[in-house]
């Protein structure tokens, strides 16, 4: 089984274990995301898409805010409740608790649970047409150095509408790693006109795609969110019928072992429930490790 392969099995027994737990799981077809993960034995990687026009003429970079952390050891995206629903949200209370210390290293911490801005664009992956239409998620960059900055960049030279059906432009973007072995994009440039798409009943599918970031990223609940910031695993209780922190139900389980009088084997475990033998807390060292890899899928 290649590496490619065995990623896919992972993905999909976690969309396979992830989907009957309630239904405020989306369910995730990767076909859906524009990724610029590299694989961990790649070094630099060339990826060909085709940004998609609005079809109100908007601009076709939306901004949405969320927070960023890593659970378990993966950085992990989730989507800011109260820029994008309204509602309260754990991340920006925790936040503004911290902020309202008034103490330094408290507001210094604060920045872990701060609302950080990104963008979602519509592209076509050349590579992978068949696919359709792909959400590409990246993150906003204050120092000007990020992805937005480079497409606009070819924007301000070309002067015209990369994103126009017949007279716009594929881009070519390289990814390499950077000096924390980390993918990113290093460069962007764009190649010649071209019509979006030869055979035009294709081409006006994808033009009339009316989906927009809310149906292929999930909102997390309140609940949720506030088991992530309080440094915990959240998994979906079936007989709560509420998420619940991972550790808890690891000692609960541990407690029925040893009420049953278990002395050699490995207990079962729950299914849904992957059990670790060293639950990560979410660990951010220093400022510069509010970041992720660049692979941001939605889960
Ligand atoms: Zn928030």
């Amino acid at each position: 089984m290649s590496k490619k392969d065995a990623l896919s099995a992972m993905l999909e027994q976690y969309q396979t274990n992830s989907e009957t737990k309630n239904n405020q799981v989306k369910k995730y077809d990767l076909k859906n995301y524009f990724s610029t993960h590299l694989g961990p034995k790649e070094t630099t990687a060339t990826k060909r898409i085709r940004i998609l026009p609005t079809t109100d003429d908007s601009t076709p970079f939306k901004e949405i805010y969320g927070h960023k952390v890593q659970v378990e050891g993966e950085w992990k995206t989730f989507i800011c409740l109260k820029h994008e629903a309204q509602q309260d949200c754990p991340f920006c209370e925790a936040n503004d608790a911290l902020r309202a210390t008034g103490n330094d290293a408290q507001k210094e911490l604060a920045k872990k649970y701060s609302a950080k801005k990104m963008y979602v664009v519509k592209v076509i992956d050349r590579d992978n047409e068949k696919d359709g239409i792909k959400f590409w998620r990246f993150n906003h960059d204050y120092r000007k150095q990020g992805i937005l900055d480079k497409i606009f960049g070819i924007l301000q030279a070309v002067q015209k509408d990369i994103t126009n059906p017949e007279t716009g432009r594929d881009l070519l973007i390289i990814l390499a790693r950077d000096q924390n072995n980390r993918p990113a994009v290093q460069t962007i440039s764009h190649l010649d006109p071209t019509p979006l798409n030869a055979d035009k009943a294709l081409e006006q599918e994808w033009l009339s795609d009316e989906r927009t970031w809310k149906d292929v990223y999930a909102i997390k609940p309140y609940e949720f969110l506030e088991i992530i910031v309080k440094g915990g695993v959240p998994v979906w209780d079936k007989i709560q019928k509420k998420f619940v922190d991972k550790i808890s139900v690891m000692e609960k389980e541990k407690n029925d072992v040893a009420a049953e009088d278990i002395t050699i084997g490995v207990p079962n475990v729950k299914p849904n429930i992957t059990v670790s033998t060293s639950p990560a807390l979410p660990v951010v060292t220093n400022a510069n490790d509010y970041d992720d890899d660049g692979s941001d899928l939605p889960f």
